[in-house]
């Protein structure tokens, strides 16, 4: 699939729509979920044009790779919910239509603040 440029998430990139920032680096945007299905759920996204996670796997540069997964560390840091700052946190990510991905700009979910609960319903 090609990557859409109209789609939210670059949006917010572009700084079109605004986002409930919580970190940005040369990598990585992350803000919270507008329909947050935890206690706390964040989003990070790449900056890179990445439809999802097998469009990135194939096709980001190894920096982005590092970026994206240190990124998501940091962020858990910054929320109190990672193993060295908090009580852990589920890192999840919806590919394509199987996967019920509704946007397609690769992002991962981080849910925590609490128990999260049982993996698939
Ligand atoms: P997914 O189903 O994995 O594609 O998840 C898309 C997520 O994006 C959902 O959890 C939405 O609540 C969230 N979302 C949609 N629009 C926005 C927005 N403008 N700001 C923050 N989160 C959003």
């Amino acid at each position: 699939m090609s990557y859409d440029e109209n789609n939210i998430f670059a949006k917010i990139l572009r700084g079109e729509i605004p986002c409930k920032k919580i970190y940005e680096n040369e990598f990585i945007l992350s803000f919270y979920d507008i329909n947050p299905q935890k206690k706390i759920h964040a989003l990070v996204i790449p900056k890179g044009k990445y439809t999802d996670l097998d469009d990135f796997s194939l096709n980001a540069s190894p920096d982005e790779m590092v970026g994206l997964l240190k990124g998501i560390n940091t962020v858990a840091n910054k929320l109190g919910i990672s193993v060295e700052n908090g009580n852990g946190y589920r890192a999840l990510v919806n590919i394509s239509e199987n996967g019920g991905q509704e946007v397609p700009h690769l992002h991962f979910h981080l849910f925590g603040g609490e128990k999260v609960g049982k993996m698939v319903e």
